[in-house]
């Protein structure tokens, strides 16, 4: 009998040793002797923060625990699903917002949840547990989900589920969003995907792909055949270098999510050849957040000469940090499976020029910041440091400083969808837009976000169009 988190310590597998030569997913897994006395960690405390405060999508955490500790692993599939309907994409790719909240965490380590998740889908699988849900009644209502990233997904699959018949317009040539297209194969199999997608066409999704909507076909069509719309469209405006940073135009410097998305389709067959490649180079990745770590792994496994990631921001504290105290989501250094592998990482640095040599860049040159730091010790402005200039060689230079609003011509302009002020779409709490008929959900309302809260919002978006939907048959 084993005494919970007192008698039982977290184990952390980590990642697989010689994984910087392939792009099968880096993560090891815990067997499930392991998995079950992890799950016995969970204390089942009276008021579960990892489930009402540190998971999105309000997952049962502790009734699955229980069910895998008792060995009892359909169970624990039953409860998972019935608030998650992709656990295989955020138990690879999910930070585990749950665990930072868990209370073992206050004393100890906090319960592996992510793991755990990973072994009930992965076991529901298997024993093929998971399997199409085909409605008995459909409503004769049609509704039009745009973007196939894992909010329009979640879209589509309640929706179908409520009895509507749905259609999914991707202009990519194959659904996932980013969950497809960003995200490498490292961390996520693109097999997950197909795995998926079967099940929803099966339940009777229908996906049309390499259409964009409000160019190859348009929006206001979309609207006469279809009871509503659902904009799903994601982030697709990458921030660009400042005006004040001269040598932006040099051959060599792209933007992270194509050389990204590049060596995925090249791992699929979609393309026959990298359009961007890291081979014997030196890589500068401007940015020092995940997508940049994900771009430091792909050029690692490309053969790169050197990577080195820079950051505007100072190093954050190795631990959490006392403006984000339990049960909130720390501010703290991050170091990935790709961060382990290898290169540079620089803080608190600024870049000032690109140079280069016959029409390509050669190197960028950088000034140190100092910050400032507010009564919470958290940063808040910076000086440059004078005559403290200092040059990195680069032949390939990947923008990743992030996303700044949702495309606008095209779809939103055909349809007079109203922006925020920071160029996402406006909703409201039912997430209708102001265009009747149109809902919106994911990155393209919240900004660039995540996985699993992108899956909550099309969730949440959903039931906003049911309703709507009901009200419009009355
Ligand atoms: C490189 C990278 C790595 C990431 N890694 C992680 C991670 O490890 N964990 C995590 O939780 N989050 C991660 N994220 C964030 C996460 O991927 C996003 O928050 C999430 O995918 C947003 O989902 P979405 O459905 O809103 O949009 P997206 O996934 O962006 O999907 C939008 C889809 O809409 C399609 N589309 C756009 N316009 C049209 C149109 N007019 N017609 C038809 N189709 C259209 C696009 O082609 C795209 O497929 C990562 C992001 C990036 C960029």
């Amino acid at each position: 009998m084993y005494r919970e988190f007192l008698d039982i310590r977290r184990e952390n597998p980590g990642y697989r040793n010689g994984r910087s030569s392939d792009f099968d997913e880096v993560e090891i897994r815990l067997p499930e002797e392991s998995i079950r006395k992890q799950a016995s960690r969970c204390m089942g405390c009276g008021i579960a923060f990892c489930h009402g405060f540190g998971c999105p999508l309000s997952n049962g955490i502790q009734e699955f625990n229980k069910a895998v500790k008792e060995d009892r692993l359909r169970d624990a599939y039953l409860v998972l699903s019935q608030t998650s309907p992709f656990p295989e994409f955020t138990s690879r790719v999910c930070p585990a917002l749950c665990e930072a909240s868990c209370c073992a965490g206050l004393a100890s380590d906090p319960v592996s949840i992510r793991q755990i998740e990973y072994a009930i889908i992965e076991n529901a699988f298997k024993r093929g547990c998971v399997e199409p849900f085909i409605p008995r009644y459909r409503s004769g209502m049609r509704v039009a989900v745009i973007g196939s990233g894992p909010s329009g997904l979640a879209a589509a699959e309640l929706l179908n589920k409520m009895g509507h018949e749905v259609v999914v317009f991707e202009k990519s040539a194959n659904p996932g969003g980013l969950l497809r297209y960003g995200i490498p194969d490292f961390k996520l199999g693109k097999s997950v995907i197909e795995r998926r997608l079967e099940i929803l066409r099966a339940s009777g999704v229908t996906f049309e792909c390499g259409v964009e909507i409000g160019s190859d076909i348009s929006a206001q069509y979309l609207r006469r055949k279809f009871n509503a719309l659902c904009v799903c469209v994601g982030t697709q405006m990458p921030r660009t270098l400042g005006k004040d940073v001269s040598g932006a135009s040099f051959g060599g410097i792209h933007y992270a999510l194509d050389f990204l998305s590049s060596q995925i389709k090249f791992n699929s067959g979609e393309i026959s050849e990298l359009q961007i490649t890291a081979k014997d180079k030196n890589v500068l990745i401007v940015g020092g957040g995940d997508t940049g770590s994900d771009c430091m792994g792909t050029a690692f496994r490309q053969g790169a000469k050197s990577v080195t990631q820079v950051e505007i921001m100072p190093e954050p504290p190795e631990c959490r940090h006392s403006s984000t105290p339990w049960p909130m989501w720390p501010y703290m250094k991050r170091t990935s499976s790709s961060h382990l592998e290898g290169g540079n990482r620089l803080w608190s640095v600024n870049l000032k020029s690109i140079e280069g040599k016959s029409g390509n860049v050669r190197s960028a040159t950088f000034a140190h910041c100092d910050w400032n730091f507010d009564s919470n010790g958290r940063p808040s402005g910076f000086t440059e440091r004078q005559n403290g200039n200092f040059k990195i060689e680069a032949d390939l230079i990947l923008l990743s400083m992030g996303f700044v609003g949702v495309k606008k011509k095209g779809l939103i302009e055909e349809l007079g969808i109203m922006l925020t002020p920071r160029s996402m779409i406006s909703a409201a709490a039912d997430f209708s837009t102001n265009i009747g008929g149109v809902f919106a959900a994911g990155d393209s309302v919240s900004g660039p976000s995540l996985v699993v809260r992108a899956i909550r919002s099309g969730r949440d978006m959903a039931l906003g169009v049911d309703s709507y939907l009901k009200k419009a048959t009355k």
